[in-house]
């Protein structure tokens, strides 16, 4: 079998999770995997560094979801190398121009005018996203290049199960396959329903790892999980608390919104107002307009049918404090000036108030801190004094990727001879690796680090 040389650069979400950015050289043509923002950093530090693809071909960049730390900084990339083409499915498209209009918001406020790195404006989103070529679910598709005209490059997606639209992605060339599994979930949420990733061999595989530092019984399905959520929102409530749940604007938001509503409806959570805000309503009608077009649960279900109240001002924040109920509010971690962070700070000296976790939590954040605190601690939000912490902290795993144990099962129906860990800490990374190691001695395990370029044969 002929092999041949192919050159990956990390240029994001390596040994960390944030800002995924992955570059594939295969012969003259060069691809991009994904082109986030780091949610916890902040200017030129929170995009990939564009500038060291200055000397490789740039040709293609495929968008595996529209999770901003994995879209966030397309605009830059587009700015920088206007030619490249970029695919995605058409759900993706959608909701990228929602996230990336509120990317420039966020960015314009955040950045001012001093920064190095520019906010980008809507209209650069909005020609951004109609140029996205639109690609649906398990039918493969060729890349057309001048460049590459004899070295055919076929792609297909396959359903990643994590968000609305989210892809794993395979490539075929010279005889080669190549897989990104962007960010995947095996196991069903409340609407997703688990990816659809065939088994397959491959010479080289990206994987995600954001679960690999689970124990291998500490992985719950949604199911079993939810009994014991319904249980204790139901104590909050009932001693007339409210409760705040941090989530994600696209996924995690959706995904909650039906399952309290689903407790609700079948009597196992009493009838409470809920409290949404901002863009995962918007992003919740994408959803739904969808909903028979995607494999997922509950297509009957419209999330805007669901009785929302609408948080629109934080100012509103003691009116609302008075009515009892739950809020769901991004970020999901708790970030520095978002919603959900400005409302936990009223949360956490109340002893008849709760917050509780449903996702992952990046350790260095607000959100980590908050979570992982005892009672009687004092906590300083946004740079606020600091307040005793009084309210109940719950941590619920509704995972939206695969467990430890899933990951490695993934790795199996894939089979890689050459398996590159990417999005996950350190640790995680670790454990992965070592899992693998222990159970397919054939396979070339690389942990890259952020920057790092490998040269490998396939
Ligand atoms: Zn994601
Ligand atoms: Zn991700």
């Amino acid at each position: 079998m002929v092999e041949y040389p192919v050159k990956i650069i990390a240029l994001g979400g390596a040994s960390d999770i944030g800002g995924s950015c992955f570059y594939l050289r295969l012969g003259e043509t060069g691809i991009i995997f994904d082109c986030g923002i780091h949610p916890r950093k902040k200017g030129k530090e929170s995009i990939p560094d564009l500038e060291s693809l200055e000397n490789e071909p740039i040709d293609f960049v495929f968008i595996s979801h529209a999770h901003q730390d994995h879209i966030g900084a397309l605009p830059y990339l587009i700015k920088k190398f206007p030619h490249i083409k970029i695919f995605s499915t058409p759900q993706t498209k959608e909701l990228a121009s929602l996230v990336l209009h509120n990317s420039s918001k966020i960015l314009k406020k955040e950045l001012g005018t001093k920064s190095e790195l520019k906010p980008y404006e809507l209209e650069e989103v909005d020609l951004l996203v109609q140029s996205i070529t639109e690609y649906y679910y398990n039918e493969p598709f060729i890349l057309n290049s001048i460049k590459n005209f004899d070295e055919e490059i076929t792609v297909t997606f396959y359903d990643a199960g994590h968000v609305l639209g989210s892809v794993s992605i395979l490539i075929g060339w010279k005889g080669k396959n190549i897989f990104y599994s962007g960010d995947v979930n095996n196991s069903p949420q409340s609407l997703m329903n688990g990816s659809k990733i065939p088994k397959m061999n491959t010479d080289l595989s990206f994987i995600e790892t954001t679960y690999g530092s689970q124990n291998n019984d500490e992985a719950q399905s949604w199911d079993e999980t939810s009994k014991l959520f319904a249980k204790d929102i139901n104590q909050v409530i009932n001693r007339g608390g409210s409760l705040l749940i941090p989530v994600f604007s696209l996924g995690k938001f959706q995904e909650i919104l039906l399952l309290i509503h689903n407790l609700m409806e079948s009597g196992l959570v009493g009838l409470t107002n809920i409290y949404t805000h901002g863009l995962g309503k918007s992003l919740s009608k994408i959803y739904d307009s969808n909903r028979y077009l995607v494999n997922r649960n509950y297509k009957d279900v419209k999330l805007k049918d669901i009785p929302q109240i609408r948080i629109s001002e934080i100012r509103n924040l003691s009116r609302l404090l008075s009515n009892p109920g739950i809020i769901l509010a991004s970020s999901g971690m708790m970030i520095k000036n978002t919603v959900s962070n400005e409302i936990a700070q009223f949360f956490l000296s109340n002893e008849k108030f709760a917050i509780f976790s449903v996702g992952y939590m990046d350790p260095e954040t607000q959100g980590y801190r908050v979570m992982n605190a005892a009672k009687g601690d004092k906590i300083a939000l946004n740079g606020n004094n600091p307040v005793k912490v009084l309210c109940t902290l719950k941590k619920f795993s509704f995972a939206s990727h695969s467990s430890r144990k899933e990951i490695v099962s993934l790795i199996k129906k894939v089979n890689p001879k050459n398996l590159i860990l990417i999005h996950g800490e350190e640790q995680s990374i670790k454990n992965i690796g070592s899992d693998v190691l222990e159970k397919y001695r054939h396979i070339k395990v690389y942990a890259p680090s952020l920057g790092d370029s490998i040269i490998l044969t396939i």
